[in-house]
């Protein structure tokens, strides 16, 4: 586990909910529910709801995050949203090279060009990284190791303290998809370490936090904490639901 970190879920709202009542209504039911918990909570929706969701919480508990940033800071770049300006309206953390963007055309280079670009404006920064499939002979493993190493390519190791790696294979996230075995959790983590410490340095590699996203739920939260050596898990569809989203926090504070 990364050093003297606190534990972390992180939820993804992707594309949800339709209109800002039912944001606000989901994101207080998961502010309500986690009042006494320690654990840090960050909240990703879709851009247009930042603004108003910061207005609905005053303690240092929950936190705001994109689920995207530009690599540029103005300009003539139509449909982009800067990191400046994202900070402006209250998130302080930022989901980058997610499987879903990467699926739209997103290379290891566009990642590296925003990890640098977020970390630099202040962002803590959730990089994704994850196969799209796994062979019996293990040469995901240097899809993934490549994936690593392209996407913190001229990263600063003075910004590892607010770098968080995403672990989502492919192949877990979403509907009817199965999460990884907390045994298999712990191998990556191992490998996803090895590979910091080559690109940074041991103490550098031990400030960057590893969490797991794909198919989390209350049910299998606690084996892939405990056993997959985690330090916090990224969540999608559950995080729409606050009871369940709860839930999978009092899990992860145990
Ligand atoms: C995700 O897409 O980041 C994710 C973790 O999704 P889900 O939890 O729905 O599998």
């Amino acid at each position: 586990m990364a050093k003297k970190q606190r534990m972390i879920v992180v939820g993804n709202w992707k594309l949800n909910p339709p209109t800002l009542k039912e944001a606000e209504s989901i994101f207080t039911g998961i502010k309500n529910g986690i009042k006494d918990i320690d654990v840090k909570v960050v909240i990703c929706p879709p851009f247009v709801y930042l603004n108003e969701l910061r207005g609905l919480f005053t303690k240092e508990k929950i936190f705001l995050g994109s689920q995207d940033i530009s690599s540029e800071s103005k300009g003539a770049f139509t449909g982009e949203i800067s990191a400046e300006m994202l900070k402006n309206v209250g998130a302080t953390y930022t989901i980058i090279g997610h499987s879903e963007r990467r699926a739209k055309g997103e290379t290891d280079a566009d990642v590296a060009k925003k990890v640098a670009v977020a970390l630099k404006a202040g962002l803590t920064t959730i990089v994704c990284i994850g196969e799209k499939e796994r062979d019996e002979r293990g040469s995901y493993l240097g899809f993934l190791k490549e994936q690593i190493v392209g996407s913190l390519k001229g990263v600063p190791r003075k910004f590892a303290s607010n770098i968080i790696i995403a672990y989502e294979p492919v192949w877990a996230i979403g509907k009817g998809k199965e999460a990884v075995t907390a045994h298999d959790l712990h191998q990556m983590t191992i490998f996803i370490r090895k590979h910091l410490i080559d690109i940074y340095n041991t103490a550098a590699a031990s400030e960057i936090s590893i969490i797991y996203g794909g198919s989390v739920d209350e049910e299998n939260a606690e084996l892939l904490i405990a056993d997959g050596e985690v330090d916090g898990l990224l969540v999608g569809r559950e995080s729409l639901n606050p009871e369940n989203f709860v839930k999978i926090v009092k899990v992860v504070e145990k």
